[in-house]
């Protein structure tokens, strides 16, 4: 196991930070802090946690900016983006400081005249999040919000690249009146502390957000003390135009589902099929937009498009590209990149490819940059043949004006979350997840605090 990992700004290289690794006994001994802490916290009463919940909200906003800022340094996103990631990030815990009030059970009519069954929810137990770098704040917050407001008590391990906000945000939650051992982080390698988590029966559910293969093993890893576990993987998110679409508002959405994060999201736009009537006006007013971006560092207010996360990223990202290009796709813009090689700095400007045909790798695996790839489709049952080929099943797109195909078009699509004219589907209210290898569960809504809460059923009889 290492002993210190240093956190690095991606669009300059310096390092922000050297952080140190827990111990396996030092995490042993959070688990048993956060086991223990269970027992009062649960006791204490929905309106008491919402309040406190309540309170870590508003201190998050009250550093909104800072926090932001700790947001672009680490993950390098353009400073808007963060700022609007803490707003999403506070949207989950305000949504659930009111969950909390309205966690209920209820009264079964009964079979048996002298009988009364009730059933009554309460949480889990001591619940472990481990989460990714692409939005370090909110994929937090999407966790402990709900687990908090049940009478869960919270460990995390945040991804190497990003911890910096996490710390803060709990550092936060604990100003707020939070007890300490309610709500905990751990830093370490994910492979170390994931064996740690899911090997601990003090642990009752595994919260994981993060690529489709470590999720699996997770899953495998929580059946042998059966832990509850939450999945949130790996997209592949298809974006459908028909041809009676309004081809201006789709590029719009698509820039917006496609570049947020330089394109390093799990719901970022990655398959853009297009009817073949509208392929040329779509492509180039698509090629315009995507040309104007201005990538750059995420602190500069100009800045649309920030660096790629790292180098395993950045290679993958160009071998795509390069793929697709040797498999005979045709560059209308981007495939340029910008790198210090020194620094370890890597950016890619947007790339839009067409020509595009299935074999290529950019077709059938999460890309996870600044690319847009292009195919083209006749009957609208081949454009959703090509969509729902894939196993994964996050997000999916269309653009149409017309009802009965939107309608098709969502009745026919295998995905857990879909935006029908509209880039950007997601919020605290609504339930987020995916279909097939996309994940397990939802977070968010209703839907999201469920997972965090054991039923319980009673049956007097003899009345
Ligand atoms: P990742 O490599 O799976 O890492 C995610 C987290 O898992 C990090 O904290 C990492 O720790 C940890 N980890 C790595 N190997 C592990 C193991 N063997 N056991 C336990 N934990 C382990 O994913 P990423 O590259 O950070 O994030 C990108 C992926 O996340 C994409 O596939 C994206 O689609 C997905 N994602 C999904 C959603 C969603 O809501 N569905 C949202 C955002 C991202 P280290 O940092 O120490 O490696």
């Amino acid at each position: 196991m290492i002993n210190t990992f240093q956190v690095k700004n991606p669009a300059t290289g310096k390092n922000m930070s050297t952080v140190t690794c827990n111990s396996p006994e030092e995490i042993k001994q959070c688990l048993q802090k956060g086991h223990d802490a269970f027992k009062t916290w649960k006791k204490t009463t929905a309106h008491k946690r919402s309040h406190l919940l309540l309170k870590w909200s508003n201190l998050i906003q009250k550093h909104k900016m800072d926090i932001a800022k700790i947001i672009t340094e680490e993950n390098g996103k353009p400073l808007a983006e963060s700022i609007s990631e803490v707003d999403y990030a506070t949207s989950y815990i305000d949504w659930y400081a009111e969950e909390a009030k309205r966690i209920y059970g209820r009264v079964i009519p009964t079979h048996d005249e002298g009988k009364r069954l009730i059933v009554s929810k309460h949480p889990i137990g001591l619940v472990a999040a481990i989460t990714p770098w692409n939005f370090p704040a909110a994929m937090m917050t999407r966790k402990a919000a709900p687990a908090l407001a049940t009478g869960c008590t919270f460990i995390i391990k945040p991804a190497e690249e990003t911890p910096l906000t996490t710390i803060r945000l709990i550092e936060l939650a604990h100003e707020a009146g939070i007890p300490a051992d309610v709500i905990q982080f751990v830093n370490g390698e994910g492979k170390s502390v994931g064996e740690i988590f899911t090997g601990s029966d003090l642990i009752r559910k595994i919260t994981f957000t993060g690529s489709t293969p470590v999720g699996k093993s997770l899953i495998k890893a929580s059946a042998d003390t059966v832990k509850s576990v939450t999945m949130e993987l790996g997209g592949h998110a298809p974006v459908i135009i028909t041809k009676d679409a309004d081809i201006d508002m789709a590029v719009t959405q698509t820039i917006i589902t496609k570049f947020r994060n330089a394109g390093q999201t799990c719901v970022c736009a990655n398959r853009i099929i297009v009817h073949e009537s509208i392929i040329n006006e779509f492509s180039r007013k698509l090629v315009d937009k995507a040309k104007q971006l201005v990538v750059g560092n995420g602190l500069d207010k100009n800045t649309d498009i920030g660096p790629i996360i790292n180098e395993v990223s950045y290679k993958k990202i160009v071998h795509h590209i390069n793929d697709a290009i040797e498999k005979g796709a045709t560059v209308l813009t981007g495939a340029n990149y910008e790198v210090d090689n020194e620094n370890k700095t890597f950016f890619i400007h947007p790339t839009v490819l067409t020509d595009v045909t299935d074999n290529m790798k950019i077709m059938y695996e999460e890309t996870f940059g600044p690319v847009v790839p292009l195919i083209t489709f006749k009957e609208l049952d081949e454009a959703i043949e090509i969509a729902n080929n894939t196993p994964y099943g996050l997000a999916a797109y269309f653009f149409t004006n017309n009802y009965k195909v939107g309608n098709y078009l969502f009745d026919n699509l295998d995905y857990g979350i879909i935006g029908w004219n509209d880039g950007a589907p997601s919020a605290a209210h609504v339930p987020f997840g995916g279909m097939k290898e996309s994940g397990l569960g939802r977070e968010g809504g209703i839907e999201g605090i469920e997972p965090y809460l054991e039923t319980k059923y009673l049956s007097i009889g003899n009345l």
